[in-house]
């Protein structure tokens, strides 16, 4: 099938951009720009929606070996389900309902269906939405959100995540706006992305941040960046911090937790920070400089379970090195001087 790229402004609406990679991870051409209103990276230009709709369910589950050990990855998934959970242990009522979008093999969901919640995924790997049936996980189904069966279409959602997903959505506010009504009152959305602004306080990716630009990241938000996406649908948004004592698969990477909810009172207008891409620029070129130099994070807090090979951070390291040709256009930087 033919790739068709689009050309796009920033989630947050501003059309300033520096080109910052016009490569990816793997060393193939992928144009990485920053942007200087809210920070956020994201690729630029990018699949359309038919050309994106073909990737996942065809190229991207075999490309990225996403779940090569089905059992280990599904265990994996209940340990970051167990994080979410705690961090909704005393606001979510009994009985909730529960909605994760690009729930994988379901596992996580398991986390909230062992204390007795309600809960629904839906995924486009036909293979993971199977095995996870197999194992017993209620209510999943093979598809986008959009697709979802009937006799699940009229329940509100108390609760619904995306974990690792929002970053490759074609449109987050699109995204944002659908989710927001499936909400029963008060619910609350949470999306846990890959945070590029810490990557040199984490083993993965030891900041090293061409390993967060790949094809299948359309975006690197910034907290700013989803402060206005929510603002744009009319929900509030602010961080959330998991569990700090709960390790996971995913705890060894920096992650964004980000909640979105109906507001109480009136919906502020988020500020953009002043001077927030360069910020961010300037924290990337840092970092690089540092990770090019041979900084590296000590490995101290390692995930206790070695020999677990669907790790992300084991399947990197397997990986060759890839030539490295970080390419900082910095025109923002001239343009400055
Ligand atoms: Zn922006």
């Amino acid at each position: 099938s033919q790739v068709h790229l689009v050309d796009e402004r920033c989630p947050c609406g501003a059309a300033d951009d520096t080109v910052v990679s016009e490569i990816d991870r793997y060393g193939l051409p992928l144009t990485t720009v920053l942007c200087a209103a809210c920070g956020c990276l994201r690729t630029n230009p990018y699949l359309d929606d038919p050309s994106l709709d073909d990737f996942y369910r065809t190229t991207y589950q075999t490309m990225y070996a996403r779940a090569p050990h089905l059992e280990t990855y599904f265990a994996n998934q209940t340990g970051y389900g167990v994080r979410v959970r705690a961090l909704y242990e005393v606001e979510l009522p009994q009985r909730a309902s529960v909605l994760e979008v690009g729930c994988g093999a379901g596992g996580s969901l398991v986390a909230f269906h062992d204390r007795g919640h309600f809960v629904a995924g839906c995924e486009l790997s036909r293979d993971l939405i199977e095995f996870g049936r197999s194992k017993g996980v209620p209510n999943l189904w093979h598809g986008t959100v959009e697709e979802m069966p009937m006799p699940l279409a009229s329940q509100r959602w108390d609760l619904i995540y995306l974990h690792h997903v929002f970053e490759h959505v074609q449109s987050p506010s699109k995204s944002l706006h659908s989710l927001s009504r499936l909400l029963a009152p008060g619910g609350r959305i949470l999306t846990i992305v890959p945070d590029v602004t810490r990557i040199d306080q984490f083993t993965n990716p030891n900041g090293d941040a061409l390993k967060f630009l790949h094809v299948a990241h359309k975006f690197n938000y910034t907290v700013p960046c989803l402060e206005v996406v929510g603002h744009a649908v009319g929900l509030a948004a602010a961080p959330a911090t998991p569990p700090p004592e709960l390790k996971t698969a995913w705890s060894e990477m920096p992650e964004l937790w980000m909640e979105f909810r109906a507001p109480t009172g009136g919906l502020t207008t988020p500020r953009l920070p002043r001077g927030e891409g360069e910020r961010i620029l300037n924290y990337l070129l840092n970092t690089e400089r540092r990770h090019l130099a041979g900084f590296g994070v000590p490995p101290s807090t390692v995930l206790e379970s070695p020999a677990n090979p669907s790790q992300p951070t084991d399947r990197a390291k397997s990986r060759k090195p890839v030539k490295r040709l970080w390419n900082w256009l910095r025109r923002r930087s001239d343009r400055a001087a």
